[in-house]
C-alpha cells in the first residue's frame, strides 16, 4: 500500500515574504484592467546604473561565464575589504573574513544554518524582516521577540533585549536601517548591545543591506564594535545600494571560521555566486558613488512627501523614518485592524502596501509602504487613500 507522498516536517516550519502575495492580489486586479499604485515591494525603482550594467556586459563578451572560486573572485573580496575597511577603519582580511553569495538572503540562511542548533534562542527585533522567522523557525531555533515601539522611534532598546537572555540565548539579529519601520540605532545603542554580546558570548547577525541609504546621522556598524570581529556576521549586499536586486549578490563578513563554514554551505547549495555579477559589482564598489547619493537624495524627497501626505489624512500617524524607504504609519485610529485595511486599500482605492502584521505580531495596527517609487506615484496612491478613507 502506498504510504502517499510526503514532505519534510521542516517545511511545516517556513515562513514567507507577504510582499509577493499582496502583489500577486494586486496583479489580480491590473490583469482585470484597472490600475494600482504600488507601494508592496522593497525594490529600488531605478535602473541599475549604466556603468555597472556595462561592466557586466564587458565581463560577458570577455567570457566571464564559469564557475568562479566558491567565496566569490579574489578582486570582489578585496574591493569589499577596500570599501568596508576604508569606510569603518577596520581590517578585514579578503581571503578568509569575507564570503560573497546570491544575494543578502542566503546570507542570512547559511549563516542562521551554520550556527543555530535546535532549541537555541535567537533574540531578534519585532516587527522585522520575515525571512528572520522563518529560517531560525526552519532549523528549529526559538524566535524571541523584542517589540520595537513607536515612542522609541521603532528602535531596539538594548534593555529589553537584556532581559530576554537566558542560558538558551544563541545569536541577536539585527537589522539597522530597519525594514520595515526605517528606524536606524544610534551609537549609544550599537555599544550597549555589542557589551550584551560580549558579557554573555553570543553571535550577532546583523543585517546592514539599507547602511548606505539613510538620511539623517549617520550608519553605525556593529561590526566595528571592539570584539565584534570575532562574533558578528555582518550581512550586506548590492541590492538596495546600487538597485541591483535582479543580480542577485550579496555578502557575508566574519570571523574566518563562520566564514569557512558558509563557504561549504554554499559549494553544497550553489557552487558559487553568479560570474558577471561579480564583475560588476567590483565596478559598483570602485567606479563613481554619485549614483548612490543621487537615489538617496530622491528617496528623502519621497520620504518627506509620502509622511506629509500619510500625516494629512484622518487616522493615520507617521513618524519620520531615518533610513532604508520604507514607512511605518500607525493606523489604529482608523479603527481597522492592519490587514483589513490593506485589503480596504486595495480593492476600493486600487493601492497595494503591507499590514504591519506581516512583519510579526507586533506589527499589528500598522502599515508598511516602500516608497521607493516615483513621487507622481506617491501622489497618486495619498490622493487614492485619502479618497478612499472619507468614504468610510
Ligand atoms: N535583508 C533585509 C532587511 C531586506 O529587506 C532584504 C530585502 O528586502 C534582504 C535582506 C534581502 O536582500 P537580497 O535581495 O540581497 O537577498
Amino acid at each position: 500500500m502506498s504510504k502517499g507522498l510526503s514532505f519534510a516536517e521542516r517545511m511545516s516550519r517556513a515562513g514567507t515574504e507577504t510582499a509577493f502575495e499582496v502583489f500577486a492580489m494586486a496583479k489580480e486586479i491590473e490583469k482585470k484592467g484597472s490600475d494600482v499604485v504600488h507601494f508592496e515591494m522593497g525594490e529600488p525603482d531605478f535602473d541599475t546604473p549604466e556603468h555597472i550594467k556595462n561592466a557586466a556586459i564587458q565581463a560577458l563578451k570577455d567570457g566571464f561565464t564559469h564557475y568562479t572560486p566558491a567565496p566569490g573572485i579574489p578582486e570582489l573580496r578585496e574591493a569589499i575589504a577596500e570599501h568596508l575597511n576604508a569606510k569603518f577603519s577596520v581590517d578585514i582580511d579578503p581571503n578568509n573574513e569575507i564570503v560573497v553569495m546570491p544575494g543578502a538572503k542566503p546570507g542570512l540562511f547559511m549563516g542562521i544554518l551554520a550556527i543555530v542548533n535546535s532549541g537555541d534562542e535567537v533574540i531578534m527585533p519585532n516587527p522585522a524582516f520575515p525571512i528572520y522567522e522563518s529560517v531560525v523557525n526552519i532549523v528549529n531555533g526559538v524566535p524571541i521577540p523584542i517589540p520595537l515601539k513607536e515612542e522609541n522611534d521603532f528602535r531596539l532598546n538594548p534593555e529589553d533585549v537584556r532581559s530576554k537572555i537566558t542560558d538558551k540565548t544563541k545569536m541577536i539579529m539585527l537589522n539597522s536601517p530597519h525594514n520595515p519601520c526605517g528606524s536606524s540605532l544610534l551609537k549609544g545603542e550599537v555599544q550597549e548591545l555589542a557589551e550584551i554580546v560580549r558579557e554573555n558570548d553570543l553571535w550577532v547577525m546583523s543585517d546592514e543591506i539599507y547602511s548606505d541609504i539613510i538620511y539623517d546621522g549617520e550608519h553605525h556598524s556593529m561590526l566595528f564594535e571592539p570584539g565584534m570581529k570575532e562574533r558578528c556576521v555582518l550581512i550586506h549586499g548590492f541590492s538596495k545600494s546600487y538597485a541591483m536586486t535582479g543580480w542577485r549578490l550579496g555578502y557575508a563578513v566574519g570571523n574566518p571560521d563562520i566564514i569557512s563554514r558558509i563557504t561549504k554551505l554554499q559549494i553544497n547549495i550553489s557552487s558559487c555566486p553568479n560570474a558577471f555579477s561579480q564583475k560588476a559589482a567590483i565596478e559598483a564598489l570602485k567606479g563613481p558613488q554619485d549614483c548612490v547619493t543621487e537615489m538617496v537624495s530622491e528617496y528623502k524627497k519621497r520620504r518627506d512627501a509620502i509622511v506629509d501626505g500619510l500625516n494629512s489624512i484622518k487616522g493615520i500617524g507617521c513618524k519620520l523614518p531615518t533610513g532604508a524607504f520604507y514607512v511605518f504609519p500607525n493606523i489604529k485610529d482608523t479603527g481597522m485592524k492592519s490587514r483589513e485595511l490593506m485589503e480596504h486599500f486595495l480593492h476600493n482605492a486600487r493601492v497595494a502596501a503591507l499590514h504591519g502584521d506581516a512583519f510579526g505580531s507586533y506589527g499589528e495596527g500598522y502599515m508598511r509602504f516602500s516608497y521607493a517609487t516615483s513621487l507622481d506615484n506617491i501622489n497618486k496612491g495619498l490622493e487614492r487613500i485619502k479618497e478612499s478613507m472619507e468614504k468610510l
